[in-house]
């Protein structure tokens, strides 16, 4: 029997429970053991929701009561007393307990005394000095306490695009197989492609006729039955929003078929791109809103079924989601002359990846292999050189080695052809890892910064602009050497670096690199960075860092990337045919 919850949500339930029951000011005793059979069932190896009573009641810590709880989550995917406890309390009470510092009891004074339910309201009553007064607070926890909130607003929902896309993916599908011929679209920032989103935001539009009378109902109820929601937050008739497990907030809403592209065209936003819109709108007589394009004098709907309509009735092209940030893209498509952007099907082959001789999982054949079924042309392999250590990188020896066992390979793949390069560091003064006339017998060296981040912002300047001295350095690799949400970027000149790698023919990297599991992603350039580079005439690469064969399909976050910096195939250098591509590589044109 396939089981609707995992172990991870029974013990999440079980540690609401305890949260709920320390709210409300119950005994001690029962508390905890809600506590301990929530650690008891994150740490278990084997599914509890498939075990019957007799096992569950072996478990330490897991009674009578509590294995009941499980079996009944277990056979209809909700527990009644978790429930019957959260009828008690707003649902937002317990985001409150997410904030470093504050527990069920300190919650507990919160929604008695002030009636504080949000994170929000909590953050109005710190400002406001009315928190100071309660009992067991003082202005030293009151200032601790909004802290915690300014530091989880920072980052505060946002998630990487690829992780934020994967769950709104599954979350589709679900509904997909539940309401056929409805239509499922994401929007917002999933749909705009922006590097990192906040809510997932999802419309649905279609003939509702095939799901029958009340049909509005219905989907809404299949919705917040997602088997992934922990909380509802709200639920309606053409709205619900629920929060999913991982801290996603999902929102569903239904438009009727003949104002869907108008909702599309609101919920995608950006918001500073639906303004200058809807001024445009005004200065021609119309009124634009989620529900169609509106003539002034008579109110009557000119457009609204399909985006394309409502740019059309407003004199402009079509604008690509990935471009509607306000920065330029009215104006384009007034005058038609926006970009054609680069695509994935332009994508020729894969310039940045690594194999078992340094850190990679796979070695040289299955990363071809993979490479050859994308139906790629050319791809570098480019491990790491001998200065990280840790990831057990190459020295010349090893190097020449390497390149001569990946052109060994030349030829088994099919029509794909194998570059021998490096990733080779670029040493805190700026010099090179590896040997001039070890990076000379190579097809291609991208260097790159792994070490020394925190050097100041004329020390690194220096340091990437002489490495981008060395003749054999093709390309810079992740520029800004960030990770999304987790390493702020390093402290350097980009006019500067850019001008030279300008002048010495040198590309810019877009490194995809994305593990969602480890929660990494580099996306560096980034979209405004990479804009610049190819406005100014400096190559952009598009490369993966493929650290195992799967991983080559990571090129579609970095595509995105570059589509969001208005970028044309002409700009990107593995757009090129392998013919095309050599010429345009530094070391051939020094030596041309
Ligand atoms: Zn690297
Ligand atoms: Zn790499």
């Amino acid at each position: 029997m396939a089981s609707r919850v995992d172990n991870l949500q029974v013990a999440q339930i079980f540690g609401e429970i305890a949260d709920l029951l320390e709210i409300k000011g119950e005994n001690g005793f029962k508390i905890r053991a809600y506590r301990s059979g929530a650690d008891t069932i994150k740490a278990w190896g084997d599914p509890v929701a498939l075990m019957d009573e007799t096992q569950l009641r072996a478990l330490p810590g897991i009674g009578k009561d509590l294995a009941a709880k499980i079996r009944e989550l277990a056979g209809t995917g909700v527990c009644g007393y978790h429930a019957e406890l959260l009828q008690e309390f707003p649902p937002t009470i317990l985001d409150l307990l997410r904030l470093q510092g504050v527990g069920p009891k300190t919650v507990a004074v919160l929604y008695g005394s002030l009636n504080i339910r949000t994170v929000e309201e909590l953050a109005d009553a710190a400002r406001s000095g009315r928190l100071r007064e309660l009992k067991g607070m003082g202005p030293k926890k009151e200032a601790l306490i909004l802290k915690a909130i300014e530091e989880r607003q920072k980052d505060a929902g946002r998630h990487l695009l690829a992780d934020t896309a994967a769950i709104a993916g599954e979350l589709i599908a679900y509904l997909e197989e539940r309401a056929p011929g409805v239509d499922f679209t994401p929007v917002g920032s999933v749909r705009r492609g922006c590097e990192t989103c906040g809510d997932i935001d999802i419309l649905a539009s279609g003939p509702y006729a095939s799901l029958g009378t009340g049909a509005s109902t219905s989907l809404m109820e299949v919705f917040v039955a997602y088997p992934h929601v922990e909380r509802i937050l709200g639920q309606g008739d053409t709205k619900s929003s629920v929060r999913l497990r991982g801290g996603f907030q999902a929102d569903l809403r239904l438009v009727p078929p003949g104002s869907r592209g108008a909702a599309m065209q609101y919920f995608t936003g950006s918001k500073a791109h639906n303004i200058l819109l809807r001024d445009r709108a005004i200065h021609q007589g119309f009124k634009l809103n989620e529900y169609g394009l509106f003539r002034t004098t008579d109110n009557v709907k000119v457009a609204g079924q399909t985006e394309e309509s409502i740019y059309e009735t407003l004199g402009l092209a079509w604008v690509d989601p990935s471009l509607r940030e306000n920065r330029g893209e009215i104006e384009a498509a007034a005058e038609g002359r926006l970009p054609h952007l680069v695509a994935a099907s332009d994508i020729r082959g894969d310039l940045h990846m690594h194999t078992t001789a340094s850190d990679g999982r796979d070695d040289i054949d299955a990363m071809a292999a993979a490479a050859a079924r994308r139906g790629y042309q050319y791809i570098a392999i480019t491990d790491h050189s001998k200065a990280l250590a840790m990831a057990n990188g190459l020295d010349e020896e090893r190097a020449l080695a390497h390149a001569a066992a990946v052109r060994a390979r030349n030829g088994r793949f099919g029509n794909l052809t194998l570059l021998a390069g490096i990733e080779c560091d670029i040493l805190p003064d700026g010099r090179l890892d590896l040997a001039d006339d070890c990076l000379a017998q190579l097809d291609i060296v991208i260097a790159s910064i792994h070490s020394h981040f925190a050097q100041d912002e004329t020390q690194m300047t220096d340091r990437i602009l002489r490495a981008l001295e060395n003749p054999w350095v093709d390309v810079l690799a992740h520029p800004t050497a960030r990770l999304l949400l987790k390493r702020e970027p390093i402290r350097m000149q980009m006019d500067a670096v850019m001008a030279a790698a300008g002048r010495h023919g040198v590309a810019l990297e877009i490194n995809c690199q994305v593990d969602v599991s480890r929660g990494v992603a580099r996306l560096d350039l980034n979209d405004a960075h990479a804009r610049l580079a190819h406005e100014r005439g400096v190559m952009l690469v598009i490369s993966t860092d493929a650290h195992s064969a799967g991983a080559l399909a990571n090129m579609q976050w970095g595509l995105q990337v570059a589509r969001r910096a208005w970028t044309t195939p002409a700009s990107v250098l593995n757009t090129k045919s392998l013919e095309e591509l050599r010429p345009l590589l530094r070391r051939t044109r020094r030596a041309a």
